[in-house]
């Protein structure tokens, strides 16, 4: 660690033969017990949520982003207004990542399944179809066009760190190129070696920005591991990143990214965690459901976001441990229990399905809200139960049951 100050981490307790881990990442606004759920926040917000209930629902700490930020309402204005934390009113440890991944994925079109739309076409220069090309990538950083009004901006790994800097977040990712799954070997190669020089030129900016504001909190920069499905880049990429970090004055921790399918999620992370010492802790960009959950944090996940459980809120599809269901669905209309009998949030403990049923079919903005506080503290909680399994050593018995249980019935439960 490069900073003497409130950033650090230490493990608590180890998985037997693997990878996973829990542990006390430690943030100038206080602690993150690991894994955690980091909840999204994109626009300085959690949609529909009081910051208030996000912590009632036991997030530890929210992840906004650098890019939709960055064009609204500025930098500046969230600098100005004390940084992030106090823009938002979240007390709490806050991340912001680097812009990259909007910035490239929002330009080719792709949207959130940058990496998931795969058909088997490979190319240097991968667009979705019927889509206008909006970023261009070149050594030096990414021109692209504004999504809200069509206005040219550019990224670079320096104004991406100033940008960060501006907003203020306690955990900080450096600005990488995101490819697909699409992209060539030959381009994953090049793209890998631009990230790691996107990535010294992002440490650089933020010691020098470090050192011009000694009377901040110290803000903890994450380099992020690309390489794709690819074994020798995956590892290969780590290692020159750690090198840098070997020294004392370097990177406080990892982001894995990139290109990750369900089939190779476990594998990827495996890779990058085997080569990196305990006292890096590793946050996975964007993962989705609760097998996935499983098998990051087995293979050495210490946080991860994601923002799907409060997105499918907001279109009535509600995590259950019997799996998901569309409240939606007529079937609930006169369906008094609540959304999951398991479930302790705040949501399950005052209203039944029926009303949250009736609230979307009526179209009240009530509906998210109380759907989004119900599934972000499902996740939470999983993650929460997953962590107390590995200090108890009993996570292989939770994951056969939890899982078991949510998938069995989910084809049943009318998803
Ligand atoms: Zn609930």
């Amino acid at each position: 660690m490069n900073n003497g100050s409130a950033f650090g981490f230490g493990v608590r307790s180890r998985l037997p033969g693997r990878q996973g881990r829990t542990g006390v990442i430690s943030t100038p606004h206080g602690p993150i017990r690991t894994p955690a759920f980091i909840a999204v926040g994109t626009k300085a917000t959690v949609k529909s949520l009081l910051p208030a209930s996000v912590a009632e629902l036991g997030a530890q700490a929210v992840l906004a982003n650098a890019y939709h930020l960055y064009l609204q309402p500025g930098p500046d204005v969230v600098e100005q207004a004390g940084g992030l934390g106090s823009f938002m009113n979240w007390p709490g440890p806050t991340f912001t990542d680097s812009g990259g991944f909007q910035v490239m994925s929002l330009g080719v079109g792709f949207k959130k399944v940058l990496a998931m739309n795969v058909d088997g076409r490979q190319a240097d220069d991968v667009i979705a179809p019927g889509k206008n090309r909006l970023a261009t990538v070149d050594d030096d950083g990414v021109t692209f066009k504004s999504h809200l009004d069509g206005s040219t901006h550019r990224f670079s790994p320096e104004i991406s760190m100033r940008i960060q800097h501006q907003l203020g977040a306690d955990i900080i990712f450096a600005f990488d190129e995101c490819t697909t799954l699409m992209n060539t070997r030959g381009y994953q190669e090049r793209s890998v070696a631009r990230t790691h020089a996107w990535a010294q030129r992002c440490l650089a900016e933020h010691r020098r920005l470090t050192a011009e504001r000694p009377g901040r909190p110290y803000q903890a920069l994450f380099a992020v591991v690309q390489g794709a499905q690819y074994e020798d880049l995956r590892r290969k990429a780590t290692q020159d990143l750690l090198a840098w970090a070997d020294n004392g004055t370097g990177f406080d921790g990892f982001g894995i990214g990139g290109a990750l399918e369900k089939e190779n999620l476990g594998t990827i992370v495996r890779w990058v965690c085997e080569e990196l010492p305990d006292a890096m802790p590793r946050h996975l960009l964007g993962i989705s459901e609760p097998d996935d959950m499983f098998t990051a944090i087995e293979n050495g996940a210490d946080t991860f976001d994601c923002v799907s459980p409060s997105r499918v809120a907001r279109n009535g599809s509600i995590y259950t441990s019997r799996g998901r269901i569309n409240i939606t669905n007529a079937r609930f209309k006169r369906d008094f229990g609540p959304l999951d009998d398991d479930c302790d949030c705040h949501t399950c403990g005052h209203y039944t399905r029926a009303y949250v049923h009736h609230l979307f079919r009526a179209k009240e903005m009530l509906s998210a809200t109380l759907a989004t506080i119900h599934n972000e503290r499902f996740v939470v909680r999983l993650v929460d139960r997953i962590r107390c399994s590995i200090d108890e050593g009993t996570f292989e018995e939770l994951r056969a049951q939890f899982l078991g249980r949510y998938y069995a019935a989910a084809g049943r439960a009318g998803v």
